[in-house]
């Protein structure tokens, strides 16, 4: 049988670790292994080769036009395709005789060096411009430990968890690390509201890094103003003021030696929050030291220039965006920074 992989997000680039820019497909890495277990010729990547089974698989939303549009094109090439992925339809799973292969096989497909995948899967938090609740569940289980994901070629590994502190086993995963001497990149913002002076030890006790592996880094989320959650002890609703908590926990690391310019927050924009309250976080966390990444939410249908409640976005999400990722910051104040103040004249012209 001849198989096609057409991953829609990895670019084959060398970037200083690794042949991938971006991460590599887990979900591809197993078919890969599952067809190569089976004999099958493989062509990865596919460029429009004829096969007799092609998989497309894309993590992000917003590609879905493209795969429609390309679709009667592939259809041309191949006898079958299957096409998955959360971008796709988060409810896609993998067959379960391709979910067991070994997450190793990635690693020989995309020729990387790191390990990279879950040692836990789900998120109890249940934020709802977040997919990952309904594709995983709303309580946080094991699905493998941090040797099933070591690279035999390097001592790097990327965790994809999304909430590594909910779940019991995050003290396991770091003693593992620990005695193994492994670097690791805790690469999906973690909850700072479950930091506990513990966590805080645990975290300094290792050698976190950036994905690419290239200085100290550890990532955490401020995508909003209030956060509410159940909580995961009793069960209540509990509500986190996150202009106060960021800072306690931000001193709670700093007192374990792990200080706030290791610390880069995603800061979701565009959401629910004004322009006033975006500008608070964002100073909130540079005054403390930290880096802010700001991501602009997209509906879970992958359209953009739409908030949570599927209104316009405001004028400023996108150039908030460009002035903090830019580090415009450094140079001008938000109301004097040039695209912002062009999308103010455009929007006055317009009335
Ligand atoms: S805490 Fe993170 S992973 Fe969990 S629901 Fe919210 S955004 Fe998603």
């Amino acid at each position: 049988m001849r198989v096609g992989i057409l991953d829609l997000d990895s670019k084959r680039e060398r970037m200083g670790h690794g042949k991938t820019d971006r991460f590599p497909n887990l979900a591809c890495g197993k078919i890969y292994g599952y067809h190569k277990l089976n004999g099958d010729e493989i062509i990865y990547p596919w460029r429009g080769e004829r096969v007799d089974r092609l998989y497309v698989a894309t993590i992000f939303s917003w590609t879905r036009p493209a795969i429609e549009r390309q679709l009667p094109v592939w259809e041309r090439a191949t006898g079958e395709i299957i096409i998955g992925g959360t971008g796709w339809d988060y409810r896609s799973k993998l067959p379960p005789e391709i979910e067991a292969v070994s997450p190793r096989w990635t690693y020989d497909l995309y020729g990387i060096d790191y390990g990279i995948g879950f040692t836990v899967r789900g998120c109890h938090v249940g934020c709802s411009f977040c997919v990952v609740p309904r594709k995983e569940g709303t309580k946080e289980y094991r699905v493998a430990t941090i040797g099933d994901l070591v690279n035999p070629r390097g001592n790097h590994v990327v965790l994809l968890n999304n909430n590594s502190f909910a779940e019991d086993g995050f003290f396991d995963d770091v003693a593992e690390i620990r005695e193994r001497g492994l670097t690791v990149n805790w690469n999906q913002a973690n909850d700072i509201t479950l930091l506990t002076p513990a966590h805080a030890a645990a975290l300094a006790s290792v050698q976190y890094r950036n994905f690419n592996c290239t200085k100290p880094m550890l990532h955490f989320a401020c995508d909003q103003m209030i956060k509410r959650k159940l909580d995961p002890m009793t069960g209540q609703v509990v509500e986190y003021d996150m202009l106060r908590v960021v800072p306690e926990k931000v001193r709670m690391l700093a007192e374990t030696g792990i200080p706030p310019h290791h610390l880069t927050f995603y800061m979701l924009i565009g959401f629910d929050t004004t322009l006033e309250e975006d500008l608070a976080r964002f100073y909130m966390l540079h005054d403390l030291g930290c880096h802010v990444y700001a991501m602009m939410y997209r509906d879970l249908r992958g359209r953009n220039g739409v908030d949570g409640r599927g209104r316009p976005q405001g004028a400023w999400v996108k150039p908030l965006r460009d002035w903090i990722n830019g580090h415009g910051f450094r140079n001008v104040p938000f109301a004097e920074f040039d695209r912002y103040v062009r999308r103010q004249q455009q929007l006055r012209l317009a009335l």
